[in-house]
């Protein structure tokens, strides 16, 4: 659906965002803004840990289950949760809804974060913009009551820039507001921090909101995954597959 940059073309993208970061004289200083989930981190793992979790707590009980839960990997975890396990043979409706209950009590709180993996590059190229003077905004989807402790000690054990002067952590105040609506409405709130020069996202709707807000701004999409039935991405955002430089 979208055509990423070849990966020179990808690499000179990125490696002019880290020469803008630096701040010039009587300008604002430049800010940096990334998404969570399926941008700077795959969080596929997170699910994976989840459902093996699962399958062996109901292992005796269910041999079958955990045999086949035991035997997936993240590179075989698509968006939906059914699809990833309609791909394992699990389609019983009882079953289905346990594990979707299980993975829904588990995937949106502190705990699993840690077992998310950061996307090739990232960490360099955060830690390089923020070097060379950019504030760095990391504004997620995922709620500051359940996941913000989480994310914060998940940015922090991975290597991005996180709890020094010129990054923030930005969370959407209450699970229940629809993420797209959250990033619509907060992304204006940015420029606060400083003059926005790029902004990261793997869903095509935000990287539109962005697009609208800051015109002037790179506003790219992560090629990795995206909630199914996603606007089109508006001409001018930019497409990469990770962030390689
Ligand atoms: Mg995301």
């Amino acid at each position: 659906m979208f055509s990423p940059l070849n990966a020179t073309a990808q690499a000179e993208l990125l490696r002019s965002l880290v020469e803008r970061s630096r701040p010039k004289s009587g300008e604002a200083r430049p800010v940096v803004v990334f998404d969570l989930d399926g941008t700077i981190f795959d969080n596929r793992p997170r699910t994976v840990a989840i459902l093996r979790a699962y399958g062996e707590q109901v292992r005796q009980a269910r041999p079958d289950l955990a045999e086949k839960l035991g035997g997936l990997h993240h590179e075989a975890v698509p968006y939906l949760l059914t699809d990833t396990l309609a791909r394992l043979g699990i389609t019983e409706e009882g079953d289905v809804n346990a594990l979707r209950d299980h993975w829904v009590s588990c995937f949106f709180v502190d705990q699993w974060l840690h077992h998310d993996v950061a996307l090739p590059g990232a960490v360099d190229f955060a830690k390089a913009c923020w070097l060379n003077g950019a504030s760095l905004v990391y504004l997620t989807g995922r709620d500051l009551p359940k996941m913000s402790v989480g994310s914060f000690a998940s940015l922090r054990d991975t290597g991005f820039p996180i709890g020094v002067p010129g990054t923030a952590l930005v969370c959407k105040p209450d699970p229940a507001i629809p993420d797209e609506h959250y990033k619509r409405e907060v992304c204006p709130e940015m420029a606060r921090v400083g003059n926005v020069i790029a902004s990261f996202d793997n869903e095509p709707g935000n990287c539109n909101a962005f697009f609208e807000h800051f015109p002037s701004a790179a506003s790219v999409l992560l090629a990795t995954q995206h909630m199914p039935g996603a606007p089109a991405l508006v001409s001018g955002c930019l497409t990469i597959t990770d962030f390689r430089h």
